[in-house]
């Protein structure tokens, strides 16, 4: 007679899995300049302290004429045209009583308090000796069309923090205070490998060459480009044989000049799954199994001195878990400050009617009434479902949704950039 299997350890609640995943994401210690240009989804290691103010002078926001509001008399005043100031160039005091013909831009001359658009004047030719003038048509108040000095940036703000992921905006910012190299957290180094017998690469074979059993590895293509997206460098190490010595082999080569070791399969209960033995026999794992559907089979320990990350197999669980767990692991290891993700309530136009005791992340797209809509197949190996929809509805465990219901979505604008 066989002993009673020990109960398995019951599933962790994803909140809890998070926190302690997290713990263990402690900021990379090295830092690197890079040039602003390169610098677009890295990571600030240091604030941006701006060294001037921006605008560094009061400057035009539109093509017109420079004039001080005091020396408009009557319902449509005549001005001499005493100076042109373009883009760039630096003018003269306003003489008393003129106007400066002025571009977007160009700063405003001392003395002048407001522009009027060439729109709003018209040009009197100049005649013999006298300068050309201007009438107007409308009389401005003071301030208008000025773009105050340091209206966007003040001398000694802090721009941008420490911690901050960058974005095309971010590097035009930090260019407008004079930055052309930033600090930035140095990349991750990220191992990825796909287990799995049943894998064949795109390319190799061709689909009426596949032998009965084969299917193409897609996990791998989605993982390398999530880790790009992340900022790491990637090593991808391929697909690992479903036995004991190549994993052991693989996750002990892959420990030496990585931080994080990444797999996708293999990371069940079957006799199949190699990765967690493997991995506790050279290391050790700290979570198991979580509460989640898709994604239960998700792994984290260490290996020597690598992070490990064991992804479950089906795509949609390898997806999934990767943008809930795997992302905000990875930027929390470049420091990043803000980690989760904005979440939106909306009105489910779909019904679901069985709850399931585990925390559900359901693929599900907006449509044009302002609800949302759900992919019909929710298996974890429909790949479908992840490019239709444009979100997952968080569904807590246990919980039915009925049409109209207000349910948390979380868009994938949030979870892959
Ligand atoms: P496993 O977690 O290894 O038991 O795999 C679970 C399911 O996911 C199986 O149906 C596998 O064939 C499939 N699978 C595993 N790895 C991949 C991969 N890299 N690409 C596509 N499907 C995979
Ligand atoms: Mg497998």
């Amino acid at each position: 007679m066989t002993a009673p299997r020990p109960p398995l350890p019951p599933l962790r609640p994803l909140d809890e899995a998070l926190a302690e995943l997290l713990s263990h994401a402690r900021p990379l210690a090295d830092v690197e300049a890079v040039s602003t240009f390169d610098a677009d989804g890295r990571v600030l290691a240091q604030d941006l302290v701006s060294a001037l103010q921006v605008p560094p002078q009061d400057n035009s926001s539109m093509d017109g004429y420079a004039l001080r509001c005091a020396d408009l008399a009557g319902p449509s005043p005549v001005l001499p045209v005493s100076q042109r100031i373009a883009a760039g160039a630096g003018g003269m005091p306003l003489a008393a009583g003129s106007a400066a013909r002025i571009f977007t831009g160009a700063p405003i001359p001392a003395g002048a308090d407001a522009v009027v658009m060439q729109e709003d004047c018209e040009l009197l030719p100049a005649e013999g000796d006298e300068l050309p003038a201007i009438r107007l048509h409308t009389l401005p108040k003071p301030g208008r069309w000025i773009r105050r000095a340091g209206e966007d940036v003040r001398r000694g703000a802090v721009v941008l923090a420490r911690g901050a992921r960058l974005t095309p905006a971010s590097l035009g910012l930090a260019a407008s205070i004079g930055l052309d190299r930033l600090q930035v957290a140095r990349r991750p180094r990220v191992a990825l490998f796909s287990t799995g017998d049943e894998l064949v690469m795109p390319g190799e074979v061709a689909p009426e060459q596949m032998k009965p059993g084969s299917i193409y590895n897609s996990n791998r293509f989605f993982l390398r480009a999530l880790l790009h997206r992340l900022g790491c460098e990637v090593s991808d190490l391929g697909i690992v044989p479903d036995r004991r010595d190549a994993t052991l082999a693989a996750l002990q080569s892959a420990a030496q000049s990585h931080d994080l070791i990444l797999t996708s399969g293999g990371v069940s209960v079957g006799e199949e799954d190699h990765i967690k033995p493997a991995v506790q026999a050279l290391g050790r794992l700290d979570l198991w199994q979580i509460a989640i559907k898709p994604g239960k089979p998700f792994a984290y320990g260490r290996v020597q001195d690598a992070h490990f990350i064991g992804l479950p197999g089906n795509p949609v669980s390898s997806f999934v878990t990767f943008l809930l767990l795997v992302r905000p692991f990875l930027l929390k290891l470049q420091g990043v400050s803000q980690l989760a993700p904005e979440t939106i309530a909306l009105p489910a136009h779909f019904t679901w009617p069985k709850a399931d005791k585990r925390q559900e992340f359901l693929r599900a797209r907006r449509n044009q009434a302002g609800g949302l809509d759900l992919f019909e197949n929710q298996s974890s190996g429909v790949l479908t479902s992840a490019v239709w929809g444009d979100g997952l509805v968080n569904n807590p465990s246990g919980q039915t949704i009925a049409h109209g219901d207000l349910v948390r979505f979380v868009p994938f604008s949030e979870l892959l950039a």
